[in-house]
């Protein structure tokens, strides 16, 4: 898989005599979990794990060189079972995620490191991200952080029925490809699906709602896009990745100076 994180902030670059030099209490290991799951015809199975490892590197490489701050090697599959159905989805359960984070979240803390980020971008894992920050902080006392895709940026430009319901393969995920890995998207072969309207107030929601419908993309999506992949520009995609690479390090910042209230 490529990877866009500089090789010096590669935990898994170092032997173990360098990992025992590390400082524990203030080093702050990066888990970044993600997804190898449809994407629709113009997008690849790795898109969620690509657009994760591109954010992150460029996330890493704003940060001061002093800050102790290391990428772990990626969690590449997800609970993906909202895209079955479409060949070459490769999900796993929602236990046996949870599973591979709390035997991590344990390697970690038995390591003597204190400091650990949940770094996602995959919506169908964010539930349990939040599920083990708060059991992996309760278990092993590490200090957990959970960060979620592109650290909210406004996505300036983006049309609001795209900025509502362009969940999957749509203008923001073929944009950040076309920025950094043009030659893995086909122009060719973009299709259009919205799952709801932004226009019409409707009780029942997808999701961000008090009343929602939970979603199969098959049930609304035969080509597997949930949104509008054509005003996707590689333009839009390196602003909003620089954007969104500056609220990244600014949060890692915040959590490698964050220290609980009271000793934790
Ligand atoms: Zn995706």
């Amino acid at each position: 898989m490529k990877t866009w994180i500089p090789d010096q902030r590669s935990f898994a670059y170092l032997s173990w005599k360098q990992v025992d030099a590390l400082p524990r209490d203030s080093t702050l290991l990066v888990l970044p979990t993600a997804a190898i799951e449809q994407h629709g015809h113009h997008l690849p199975l790795a898109t969620d794990t690509l657009i994760n490892n591109l954010l992150l590197g460029r996330a890493i490489e704003k940060l001061p060189a002093d800050l102790p701050v290391y990428a772990l090697p990626p969690v590449h599959y997800g609970k993906s079972n909202e895209h079955l159905g479409f060949p070459g989805t490769l999900s796993v359960s929602a236990s046996t995620f949870m599973a591979v984070l709390r035997d991590l979240g344990a390697s970690v803390a038995r390591s003597g490191f204190r400091k650990l980020v949940l770094y996602n971008t995959h919506g169908g894992n964010t539930s349990l991200i939040d599920v083990m920050a708060r059991d992996l902080r309760a278990e092993f006392n590490l200090r957990t952080f959970a960060l979620h895709g592109s650290g909210g940026i406004s996505f300036d430009g983006l049309s609001a029925q795209e900025r509502a319901y362009g969940f999957h393969a749509g203008e923001v995920e073929t944009s950040f490809l076309l920025a950094a890995v043009p030659e893995l998207v086909d122009r060719s072969s973009y299709s259009v699906n919205y799952i709801a309207d932004v226009s019409k107030a409707e009780l029942l929601l997808p999701e961000n709602a008090p009343a929602t419908f939970a979603w199969l993309t098959r049930d609304m999506a035969p080509s597997g896009v949930l949104g509008d992949p054509r005003p996707a520009t590689a333009e839009k995609g390196e602003r909003w990745l620089e954007q969104a690479a500056t609220r990244l390090a600014a949060a890692l910042e915040a959590m490698a100076n964050y220290s609980h209230p009271q000793k934790a």
